[in-house]
């Protein structure tokens, strides 16, 4: 299919098993975009999902020229499929918006009346979040807390990956290929003006969603060991104090024993102290491994996500994918 270059806007709609969400998604979009009256395209990345969401986004694209859809050969991942949107998509800018409706498609619309003053990046701060769940939100406050804490990247809080880019940061964005995906953190890492624009977070319309713990706790850990080395500035000076501090017992165990004649004897002062040092130094390997893990995946340099089918021209797909 050929496609128009003059698009303004790309909106990048990265999907798991939204089946549910996709005619009132598509249909929210669609008004929005046609509101502002610019020629745009909506670009789906089906993330390998288990229901019909291909067949939904298939039927669309046959009615509609301006859908255009990504299929991966199996779930990479949200970061991934985001990834692949904008490797393929054409705007002068791009808006990157969740399927699940919890990003409402009508805010478009106010991040790029704020666009137009000239910022390149708009991102969608969360003033609220409602529908998720007492733990998410505690734990989502925490992380985006310590990861700020830790880096010196200027990483806002509250924010997920709704936003709106300028083509200039989509093809900077572009040159770091890193495979650990934290994109809200290499956004930031590029600077520009980024301005936001406030919203209350709607609860996902249907289905469950896709982040279990274990994922958000990787996903966590992606942003926290790919924009600092705080963890392991952490460890070594955990291993300064530790060994200051034993330093000092060992003082005052010889001062016992020779002038008071009072000789430290006991068990569960010998196990405690065993156990102690045992788990500060796995917890020392397992951030140094974090980091490694890194490397590795670096290293290995495979193709990012691989592409199944797509109605987009054979070189637009194959810049990261297979
Ligand atoms: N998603 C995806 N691949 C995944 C998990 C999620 O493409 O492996 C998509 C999902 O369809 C949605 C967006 O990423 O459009 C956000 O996911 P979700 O709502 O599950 O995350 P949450 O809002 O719970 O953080
Ligand atoms: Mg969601």
């Amino acid at each position: 299919m050929e496609r128009n270059s003059n698009v303004a806007i790309s909106v990048i709609v990265p999907i798991y098993n939204e089946e549910k969400n996709l005619p009132e998604l598509y249909r929210r979009l669609t008004d929005t975009l046609l509101g502002l009256g610019l020629p745009y395209e909506l670009v789906f990345v089906n993330d390998g999902s288990k229901d019909n969401s291909l067949l939904e986004i298939l039927r669309l694209s046959q009615t509609d020229s301006a859908v255009f859809y990504v299929n991966f050969s199996r779930n990479f991942g949200h970061q991934i499929a985001v990834t692949a949107g904008l490797d393929v998509c054409r705007g002068a800018c791009a808006v990157i918006i969740d399927g699940d409706l919890q990003d409402p498609p009508e805010l478009i619309a106010d991040l790029y009346q704020k666009y137009q003053k000239g910022h390149e990046v708009v991102y969608a701060k969360r003033a609220t979040r409602n529908g998720d769940s007492f733990f998410k939100k505690t734990t989502a406050k925490l992380f985006y807390r310590v990861l700020r804490a830790s880096t010196a990247t200027d990483i806002p809080l509250d924010t997920g990956d709704f936003r709106l880019i300028d083509r200039k940061v989509i093809d900077y964005l572009k040159q770091m290929p890193e495979q650990n995906k934290f994109l809200r953190g290499q956004i930031a890492w590029l600077g520009f003006s980024q301005t936001h624009v406030l919203f209350d977070r709607d609860s996902r319309r249907h289905g469950t969603s896709g982040y279990s713990l274990g994922r958000m706790l990787r996903f966590a850990m992606d942003g926290i060991t790919g924009f600092s080395d705080a963890p392991l500035q952490f460890v070594t000076r955990l291993g300064f104090t530790i060994s200051a501090l034993s330093f000092l017992i060992i003082l005052y165990a010889v001062y016992s024993h020779f002038i008071l004649h009072r000789t430290i004897t006991g068990w569960t002062s010998l196990i405690i102290s065993s156990m102690f040092i045992g788990g500060v130094q796995l917890l020392s390997v397992g951030v140094i491994g974090e980091y490694v893990s890194r490397i590795n995946r670096n290293v290995l340099n495979r193709p990012l996500y691989i592409v199944q089918g797509s109605n987009l021209s054979q070189n637009a797909v194959a810049v990261n994918g297979g």
